[in-house]
């Protein structure tokens, strides 16, 4: 099942997507939400899938993101944590602050969590996931180096373009994921790659802080990041669930 939101007439609406038609549903699809038996058309009307209170991301786990970072792979995961505030609804843009002169792309599967979790066992972790979707981490990288930690340089507006859908039905340990730049492939990497798991990750967080429905986990991101610049038209694809089309502006 594909899962999103809708911009309606009436607001935002948690939708169910079958090819272009949009099934509206009465709340969360990880809540439950029920088709109304009302529909809609799809045709370029979907906003970010989630409402998370708290969008949770792994630094470092692709060994050779790691690398192309001068930094050495992690012992265990490396977790640092996005404003809500910086989301960025599928087809928006990305705005470049003019605190940075070197904004960058990570493209990265994003956990969506189904049901509260604290102090899951990995072997159960899956049982928490609602779905799958993409995002991407954007970076001031520039700023990121300069403070240390990642607050500032990873939290501006519109630094967590997330979408298109949500996807439930998708095995996350071996998917493709692609970030194209103005048509040109950037990242082209493949979760299976990771050096901590999905079920790993999940567990992890939950030891730290409670995961609710709706949140995310973005998953972190493979080699191949560079720059973005006002202008450039950016694409997250990840296989099984979709492609994020984004502009660049200032
Ligand atoms: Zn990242």
């Amino acid at each position: 099942m594909r899962t999103g939101v809708l911009r309606t007439s009436v607001g935002p609406r948690f939708v169910r997507i079958e090819g272009d038609v949009a099934h509206l549903l009465d709340r969360a699809p990880w809540l439950g939400g029920k088709d109304t038996g009302e529909t809609a058309k799809v045709a370029g009307n979907l906003l970010c899938p989630v409402t998370p209170s708290k969008i949770v991301c792994i630094g470092r786990n692709y060994a050779a993101h790691a690398k192309e970072m001068g930094a050495e792979a992690p012992a265990e995961p490396m977790l640092f944590l996005k404003p809500p505030s910086a989301l960025l609804d599928p087809g928006g843009t990305v705005l470049c602050p003019p605190e940075s002169a070197k904004v960058e792309h990570e493209a990265e599967l994003t956990i969506v969590i189904g049901k509260r979790a604290k102090n899951v066992p990995k072997d159960q972790a899956l049982s928490y996931v609602f779905g799958y979707t993409c995002a991407c981490d954007v970076t001031a990288r520039d700023v990121q180096r300069k403070d240390v930690q990642f607050t500032r340089g990873k939290g501006f507006d519109t630094f967590c373009p997330l979408g298109p859908v949500v996807q439930t039905e998708l095995d996350p340990a071996a998917v493709r994921i692609q970030c194209r730049v103005n048509g040109q492939t950037r990242q082209d990497g493949n979760t299976k790659n990771m050096i901590f798991d999905v079920p790993t990750l999940v567990a992890y967080v939950s030891r730290m802080m409670t995961l609710e429905p709706g949140d995310v986990i973005l998953t972190g991101t493979p080699e191949g990041v560079g720059p973005l610049v006002p202008g450039d038209a950016l694409e997250v694809e990840i296989d099984g669930i979709g492609t994020l089309q984004l502009a660049v502006g200032k």
